[in-house]
């Protein structure tokens, strides 16, 4: 077991052994003004160039630096996820190991959270040096999933942040296999705060998110947070059948009354469309129960307490 530390650090590396150095360098320094008890876990996610020797060298020569090596390419989530299993900091911070979170606002972070925000999440002010199309879809993204979920992820931050470290235990409980953190970390509702900084464009290496991935993030986010896609099948089978039933009326009308219909036209619409509207129906009604049973699989803790005067088992005080 590791001795509690005051601050765990937590890096996802994917092919970043340009920086390593300079990475290990700035967050040294930025956190050695906080304390000396921290220790930095580099999660190595199966790059493919020597990242990994780089970290074991540092390991090797500073006791505070920790490695979790990859076996191959689990995504940047799962990388942060592994981390957060095995850190034992009073408090954690997640940060790119790209250089685009600078380490010099880790400080910053840490004083608003030692004024009792249980998560201080870092928010950019701007992004520098990305793609109009990253930063377009990024923006739809966000105002998508706020428009759809029942709480709100705080806009323009990343995984960029600090957080106490009952806020890590409740993410370890969540067992769900496709992570979105931003949005777990929203869901259990601790209170939080932000600061506000500049994110720096990659200087070095390129972006390990690839449009595919990015769709792959988005898609978790909302499938794991939102039913409304589901429901949305069973609301459109309710409409269609509806309207299925107009024509149906409109069908029958028009073969006794107005008296011009062309031979077979008759049955041939009340049939489809009847067999149109009960399968929308049948799959609405499908959907109803996937959606509770993607609720349940999650496992999720049904609510988080805040305060309780009820000792819980281990706890001696
Ligand atoms: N990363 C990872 N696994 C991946 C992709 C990225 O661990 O499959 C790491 C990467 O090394 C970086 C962080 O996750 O530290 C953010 O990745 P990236 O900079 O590629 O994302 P972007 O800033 O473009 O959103
Ligand atoms: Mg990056």
């Amino acid at each position: 077991m590791k001795k509690l530390k005051e601050i765990s650090v937590i890096i996802p590396i994917y092919n970043e052994s340009a920086i390593i150095l300079e990475l290990y360098e700035r967050l040294t320094k930025s956190l050695s003004g906080i304390t000396n008890v921290y220790e930095l876990i580099f999660v190595n996610d199966g790059s493919n160039d020597d990242s990994i020797q780089k970290i074991k060298l540092l390991s090797d020569k500073d006791q505070n630096v920790y490695y979790i090596d990859f076996n191959r390419n689990f995504g940047h989530q799962i990388a942060i996820s592994a981390g957060l299993k095995q850190c034992a900091g009073k408090c954690v911070v997640i940060i790119d190991g790209d250089l685009q979170d600078p380490p010099e606002l880790i400080p910053e972070l840490y004083k608003e959270y030692q004024k009792g925000f249980e998560v201080v999440y870092a928010q950019r002010n701007k992004r520098k040096g990305e793609t109009f199309l990253k930063k377009i879809t990024a923006k739809c993204f966000y105002r998508i999933l706020e428009k759809i979920t029942n709480f709100t992820i705080p806009f323009d931050s990343g995984d960029f942040r600090i957080m106490d470290k009952k806020v890590v235990s409740e993410l370890n409980n969540m067992s769900e296999q496709n992570k979105f953190l931003r949005g777990q970390v929203a869901w259990l509702g601790f209170s939080h705060s932000s600061v506000k900084y500049d994110r720096d464009s990659r200087e070095l290496g390129s972006s390990g998110y690839s449009y595919g991935k990015m769709f792959r993030l988005a898609f978790d986010a909302i499938t794991g947070f939102s039913d409304k896609p589901l429901l949305f099948v069973s609301r459109m089978g309710l409409i269609i059948s509806l309207l299925s039933f107009c024509i149906i009326i409109f069908a029958v009308f028009s073969y006794f009354v107005l008296d011009q219909t062309v031979t077979g036209w008759t049955s041939l619409i009340i049939s489809s469309a009847f067999i149109g509207g009960i399968q929308l129906i049948s799959v609405g009604i499908i959907g109803e129960y996937i959606a509770r049973i993607n609720k349940d699989i999650k496992k999720r803790p049904l609510y988080i307490v805040k305060e309780t005067n009820i000792a819980s088992e281990g706890d001696e005080d």
